[in-house]
């Protein structure tokens, strides 16, 4: 069958009434860039579907699992612009949202597939578990479980009980045979059963539910018709529609999406990245929440106007499609981000922008520019890339005076031309109508034509004199965001040979 067909067929699923999809991290660690595109893939959805968008955090792995990481996880998705309809922090439904505080739930779930054979007790302690580990490494096999808990006879299983062991639950996975399913990103995908590491644990002998055992279990209480996700899971997802089918439950739709690699073609991960895998550093670095959803929207989906660069949150769910989620991997591309992150500094409201540059200037006294902040910030944005550099940018602004490198003072300042120029603007500084960038910078240029000086002889000495560089802002904004009284003062201090570095 045509595969277009078969997926729009598929699109129009009778069975699904009401999207329902989910992100459902597991606090083990920050946000990741790729939970993060696996979650905005989830809200585009949804929202494209009129449907819901659930957070649930899968905290069984308590030796792994911080509430610190939880914290950093919901507060990277709202950053990013994320909303969900039913979640840990604001309830739903289908509660609860996190796996930790319904673990009877699980075992009572497991203690049917006990009744029903799905599942047994098995008594193996670490070190049996990590001696036939190690005799498979020796024979060179992959590790597996070799499913001994099967044959334990009524003898056996009394006197591990006597002994003290605690029981895990596993669950038979039967071999071998073919877990089929047609995924709404890649197409067919078959999965042996001898490929899935033997009987699995459902239940630890410490009472807490495994991951793929509390996934299925959750995705059959919160009525789940979709799970997208990265294609790292796609054994999980085997594994899991075995369980939904041992407990009789028709599963969900499954998507799987590309990993995302690095430019050399390494998967993102911590140990290979470090923090640069973390929503948090991009947020501490000064990246535009706008301009990640944009670039991870765009690592994957391809919007239907291939064109289409940038786009809203909002404007991506409007047109948003599974159909056009791309099967290949994913790139992470800083300079593309860059880009993205550069175009949204100087094109959002100039006072989100001010706003969010306030915790990188912190250093410096505001009120000097009484109320000229939000232009100073305007004359630097168009030559930003991250908003953290704005620091460096708007220093100049702050203090009485400048410092100016020797090398540029001698050869930018030291003229008998450069001291008229500046001699003069001196001079007209009375004429200047300080609130008007264009205005301030015209009479500049009438002086200038009044002396003879123009272009780089002009500017130059008044630029470095006002900011110890000959680049920058525009020079009228520069002007007017100094002021009157402190232009004056920079302008004299150079005039005199003071403020260069000796
Ligand atoms: N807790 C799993 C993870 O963080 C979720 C996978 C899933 O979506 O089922 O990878």
């Amino acid at each position: 069958m045509d595969i277009e067909r078969y997926r729009s067929r598929l699109a129009s699923r009778p069975d699904v009434t009401e999207v329902r999809v989910r992100i459902a991290p597991s606090p083990t660690g920050n946000l990741h860039l790729g939970t993060a595109r696996t979650a905005l893939y989830n809200y585009l959805y949804a929202r494209r579907t009129k449907g819901k968008f659930v957070l649930r955090l899968e905290d069984t792995d308590s030796e792994r699992s911080d509430e610190r990481f939880t914290k950093d996880i919901i507060e990277g998705l709202h950053w990013l612009g994320l909303r969900w309809d039913e979640g840990p922090d604001i309830g739903g439904p289908h509660p609860p949202y996190r796996q930790m505080e319904k673990i009877d739930h699980y075992e009572q779930v497991a203690d049917k597939l006990l009744s029903s054979g799905y599942a047994y007790l098995c008594y193996a302690t670490p070190e049996e578990l990590a001696a036939l580990k190690e005799e498979q490494r020796l024979q060179g096999k992959p590790p597996r479980y070799d499913n001994r808990g099967r044959h334990l006879t009524i003898e056996d299983r009394e006197r591990y009980e006597a002994e003290g062991r605690l029981p895990s639950f596993r669950f038979r996975i039967e071999e071998p045979q073919d877990v089929k399913w047609h995924d709404l990103i890649k197409g067919e995908i078959t999965v042996n059963s001898r490929e899935l590491g033997g009987d699995m644990v459902i239940i630890k002998s410490n009472g807490v539910a495994t991951y793929n055992f509390a996934v299925v279990v959750d995705d059959i209480d919160m009525q789940m018709t979709d799970v997208i996700r990265g294609e790292d899971h796609i054994h999980n997802t085997a594994k899991q529609l075995l369980v939904f089918e041992a407990l009789g439950h028709k599963p969900p739709h499954y998507g799987h999406v590309a990993l995302i690699f690095d430019v050399q073609g390494h998967k993102l991960s911590k140990r290979e990245h470090g923090e640069t895998v973390h929503i948090d550093y991009y947020k501490a670095q000064g990246y535009m929440p706008e301009a990640i959803v944009n670039y991870l929207a765009k690592t994957s989906w391809s919007p239907p106007d291939e064109k289409l660069e940038i786009f809203t949150l909002a404007e991506a769910a409007e047109i948003f499609d599974l159909k056009r989620v791309s099967h290949s991997p994913a790139k992470f591309d800083i300079d593309r981000l860059n880009w993205y992150n550069a175009h949204y500094i100087r094109s959002l409201p100039l006072n989100v922008v001010t706003e969010r540059a306030l915790p990188y200037l912190t250093d410096f006294n505001l009120a000097e520019l009484d109320g000229r902040l939000e232009l100073a910030v305007d004359s630097v944005r168009e030559r930003l890339i991250k908003l953290c550099e704005i620091k460096a940018a708007l220093r100049f602004y702050f203090g009485k005076t400048v410092e100016i490198p020797e090398d540029v003072c001698k050869s930018v300042l030291s003229s008998d031309e450069a001291k008229k120029v500046l001699q003069e603007t001196l001079n007209a500084l009375s004429r200047m109508p300080f609130g008007d960038p264009k205005g301030v910078k015209q009479v500049v240029d009438d002086m200038g034509k009044e002396i003879g000086v123009k272009g780089k002889n002009l500017y130059w000495p008044l630029r470095v004199a006002l900011s110890g560089s000959t680049q920058g802002p525009d020079l009228g904004s520069m002007i007017s965001i100094i002021g009157q009284a402190r232009v004056k003062e920079r302008l004299s201090a150079a005039l005199h040979g003071a403020g260069c570095a000796s």
